[in-house]
């Protein structure tokens, strides 16, 4: 049989006792420190919520101690929620109830657990298993419901497998750049890449984030090897002149995924970075991070623009299907169907949902992505979406989910937000709104208090920027609101 996922990390705790297995603002946790809290505060769990059933919740940021909640959640055979504390509180009800959570933990209550609960609790009887949920993500849902995505272990041990045989990190000598919070599947690339190295993950926080200068200072200091973000972070930290080989000299590698990854990024980061290797990887949460890569050099980049998402990952299938979904011809544009056994089992508590997207190919578990593309000579090339879902600065949004959200609010009849978009990629949102009574004030004033409305039911990142008050939507000829004639308006 081979070793338990959680044994392969554990084992860092003693042959690395001393190194540094995260920091994040000014605090850090050593190897033998993680894995020693992690068993305590796994003990307690197990103590405290006996049959109680339910994944744990970890609410926070950055801390160390979502390290250690996250590990002792499934050392203690339960799923994980991660909740960053850019949510709203509205939001996070909604998370916690729809995951049935059976505890909700913060870093402060992690600490406070540690520091009372003796050690001598007997260790928990059972790990989490092959099959059972390891954790759960909550995306942005088109009705305005956050819906939870399960990843089992075993979804989560294909896709590191194929991450450490594809990146060959050097145990004990990575650091990895967290930018993501823990809330993104994005994240899981960072964490359990550094996680079963024996590596050190390098989180930045949102108060680097907001200072720029703090933020390179940051990035200095961590002695980063492998960087993981979205391209919108890389081509933010690209405006910085000095953001080059000399500033990181130990970088070996920039992993990218979730966004399209523009040949200008790769490029510039190739020419800055001569000593480090560019990748362009693609996947939805629902497929574990990522399922695609390929390595972006001068000879792809010659090759192609756009460039492609890259090759399948080993034992799954990535394809173009009709609307039936029947495999089209090879370069023909179709949706890209993921069939592997890194495909969730499924949206929690929410068949309906589950249908509509998870389907089987070949025997094998199968997620129908909602994404236009097309396969060429083994490579996936992706085309944009097919419904309402945006990515805007990395972050996955439904279009449907602010609708949803803002007509919630009294002050508004109805509403349609539209990406506002600026060098082909989506730079801002807008909202239409039809007010439900006339409310005093300019249109500035009154947009205000609606981004104020809005910013208490979901994260600030998809509050639109801009708001445009009109008596009455203009109408398709079935009677919807015209997209068509309310986007003309925003050029
Ligand atoms: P998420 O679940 O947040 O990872 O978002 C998944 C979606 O992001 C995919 O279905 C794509 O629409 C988009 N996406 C992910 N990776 C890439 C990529 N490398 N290039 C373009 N779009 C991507």
């Amino acid at each position: 049989m081979s070793e338990h996922f959680l044994d392969r990390i554990d084992h860092w705790g003693s042959v690395c006792p001393g190194r540094i297995a995260v920091q994040s603002g000014s605090n850090t946790l050593t190897w033998s420190s993680l894995i020693q809290k992690s068993n305590a505060l796994a003990a307690w769990l197990h103590h405290e919520l006996a049959s109680t059933p339910g994944p744990i919740a970890v609410h926070g940021h950055k801390e160390p101690e979502m390290l250690v909640a996250f590990l002792a959640s499934v050392k203690c055979g339960r799923a994980y929620v991660p909740m960053d504390t850019s949510i709203p509180e509205h939001r996070i009800a909604k998370i916690v109830a729809g995951s049935g959570a059976a505890l909700v933990l913060t870093p402060e209550r992690v600490s406070e657990i540690l520091m009372h609960s003796a050690d001598a609790l007997p260790a928990p009887p059972s790990r989490v298993q092959m099959d059972d949920p390891f954790y759960m993500l909550f995306t942005s849902g088109s009705t305005g419901e956050p819906k939870g995505v399960v990843i089992t272990l075993r979804n989560l041990t294909a896709f590191t497998d194929w991450l450490l045989a594809e990146h060959k990190f050097e145990p004990q000598v990575e650091v990895f750049l967290n930018q993501a919070p823990f809330s993104f599947d994005l994240s899981v690339m960072d964490l359990y890449g550094s996680l079963l190295t024996g590596g050190t993950l390098a989180c930045v926080t949102k108060e680097e984030l907001a200072n720029l200068k703090l933020l390179y200072q940051r990035l200095t200091q961590f002695g980063l090897t492998t960087w993981v973000s979205t391209p919108s972070f890389a081509q933010m930290c690209l405006i910085e002149k000095s953001f080059r080989q000399e500033m990181l000299p130990t970088m070996r590698r920039f992993l990218f995924c979730g966004e399209t990854l523009a040949p200008e990024t790769a490029s510039q980061l190739l020419e800055r970075f001569p000593s480090a290797e560019v990748w362009n990887t693609y996947g939805p949460t629902e497929a574990t991070v990522a399922t695609t890569s390929v390595r972006v050099d001068v000879a792809l980049l010659e090759r192609f623009s756009p460039l492609p998402v890259g090759y399948q990952m080993p034992g799954t299938r990535v394809l173009a299907v009709d609307d039936a979904g029947v495999p089209v011809a090879d370069s023909e544009r179709g949706e890209l169907l993921i069939a592997g056994p890194n495909v969730s089992p499924g949206y929690l508590n929410r068949p309906d949902l589950t249908a509509k997207a998870f389907t089987q190919f070949e025997g094998q578990p199968a997620y129908r992505t909602g994404d236009w593309g097309r396969c060429r000579d083994g490579l996936v090339f992706f085309e944009g979406r097919m419904d309402g879902q945006i990515k805007l600065h990395g972050y996955r949004i439904e279009l449907g989910d602010m609708e949803a959200n803002l007509r919630e609010l009294s002050e508004v009849a109805d509403a349609v937000v539209l990406p506002v978009e600026k060098g082909g990629k989506v730079d801002s949102l807008a909202a239409f709104v039809v007010l439900s009574a006339p409310m005093d004030g300019s249109d500035f004033e009154k947009s205000a208090r609606l981004k104020a409305r809005l910013g208490e039911r979901i994260p600030t990142y998809m509050v639109p920027r801009k708001f445009l008050f009109l008596g009455a939507f203009p109408m398709t000829p079935n009677g919807k609101a015209d997209r068509r004639a309310l986007a003309a308006m925003l050029s």
